[in-house]
């Protein structure tokens, strides 16, 4: 029988947040060239800026194309996890730590969402009790990571597998002929590969708006405060009504988010400090005695839905992109990279890829 996968040799891929790079390992796994264009640095943007939260918030406010790709990804972090370690030395921190949902609005129907998915359900642990139990729900399988960690592991990692890490290289214009894109133009000089992934993050849009047919990914502001206080002060993650607490390992505890379209603009401002600090101090009053690190801010890639775009351009034939995961980018990414994968080589994909198709 012959073999049914177009085969490819080479790969370019533009941006170098953890889509970009996570994608360019598979497709180096696969075996082909694999070279990244990355505007700044690799891992500075949204990848950076995240809480690592595995999971959706919470899940059964979203729909199958969500879940389908964030199940699948929380499945697949341990084995990245690891994977990063082994490769790069460093540890992303992957944590089953567990998250208490507090102020569930209809608590019956989450737990009928929770076991029509499987998705392991329990009253707060006793540590956590003090929030009350009528109105809340532990999820004890979602887990986090840590965002700086993980994507200094993937660069690392990226460099020894032979990836051509091109960092301070803005990918300005796709050059085409017919139904190919025959190359990408840099400040440094025009790159060509057989195909291209548009990894971008919230400017995948525009980057591909030349090309037409552009899929809708627009930027969204979030922005979050790290405080520093003593290891072990909270068990797990906490959500409330849009809100959420991430407690790090060594006592650093993450106060986020904000949903913001402002634009490109990626400035904190006072008014989200307040916010945020509001929230955290009410939910845990310990905290006032901690230390405030940082505040920052950083650009999601919006998109309807939250669903992403993970397909072939739908008129040039070598163009692909992966793009626009919104809020769940980093908990998606490794099941992303195996539709990125199906789409450009034919490879089984454990979800239905027909959701992240592009759009005519
Ligand atoms: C405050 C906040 C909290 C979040 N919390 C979570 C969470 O708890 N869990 C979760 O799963 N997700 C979370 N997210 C979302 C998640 O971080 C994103 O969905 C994910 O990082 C998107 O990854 P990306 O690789 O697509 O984009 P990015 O990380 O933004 O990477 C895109 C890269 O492309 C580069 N680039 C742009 N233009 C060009 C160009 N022309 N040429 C070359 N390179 C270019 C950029 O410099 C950047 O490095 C959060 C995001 C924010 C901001």
């Amino acid at each position: 029988m012959p073999d049914p996968r177009p085969t490819l040799s080479s790969c370019l891929i533009l941006g170098g947040g953890i889509n970009g790079l996570l994608s360019a390992l598979l497709l180096r796994q696969a075996g082909l060239d694999v070279a990244l264009l990355e505007r700044g640095a690799t891992g500075r943007e949204s990848s950076w800026a995240g809480a690592g939260i595995l999971s959706p918030l919470p899940p059964w406010n979203y729909g199958p194309e969500v879940n389908a790709l964030a199940r699948r990804g929380r499945a697949l972090w341990p084995e990245w996890a690891e994977r990063l370690r082994l490769a790069s030395g460093i540890d992303p921190e992957y944590r089953a730590c567990g998250m208490a949902v507090l102020e569930v609005e209809q608590r019956d129907a989450a737990l009928a969402w929770c076991d029509a998915h499987e998705e392991p359900v329990a009253g707060l642990p006793p540590s956590l009790a003090h929030w009350g139990n009528h109105d809340s729900l532990w999820l004890p399988n979602v887990a986090q990571v840590r965002n700086p960690r993980a994507m200094q592991g993937l660069r690392v990692a990226a460099l020894r597998a032979g990836i051509a890490l091109h960092e301070q290289t803005p990918a300005s214009h796709l050059l085409t002929e017919g139904a190919r894109v025959t190359g990408v133009e840099t400040p440094s000089g025009v790159f060509t590969a057989e195909c291209v992934v548009a990894a971008a993050g919230a400017w995948s849009g525009g980057l591909l708006a030349e090309v037409g047919h552009a899929p809708v990914i627009a930027p969204v502001r979030g922005q979050i405060v790290l405080f520093k206080a003593a290891p072990g002060l909270l068990p797990g993650v906490v959500y409330r009504r849009g809100h959420y607490l991430v407690p790090r390992a060594d006592g650093h505890i993450l106060a986020g988010s904000t949903l913001e379209e402002v634009g490109f603009d990626q400035s904190t401002t006072a008014e989200a400090r307040a916010e945020l600090l509001d929230f955290a101090y009410r939910l845990l009053p310990a905290l006032r005695q901690a230390e405030i690190v940082a505040q920052w801010a950083g650009l999601r890639p919006g998109s309807p839905g939250n669903v992403p775009t993970i397909a072939r351009h739908p008129v040039l034939e070598n163009l692909f992109v992966n793009s626009g995961h919104f809020r769940y980018g980093v908990t998606m990414a490794p099941a992303a990279g195996e539709v990125l994968l199906q789409r450009m080589l034919g490879m089984a994909a454990p979800v239905d890829v027909a959701p992240y198709a592009w759009g005519l």
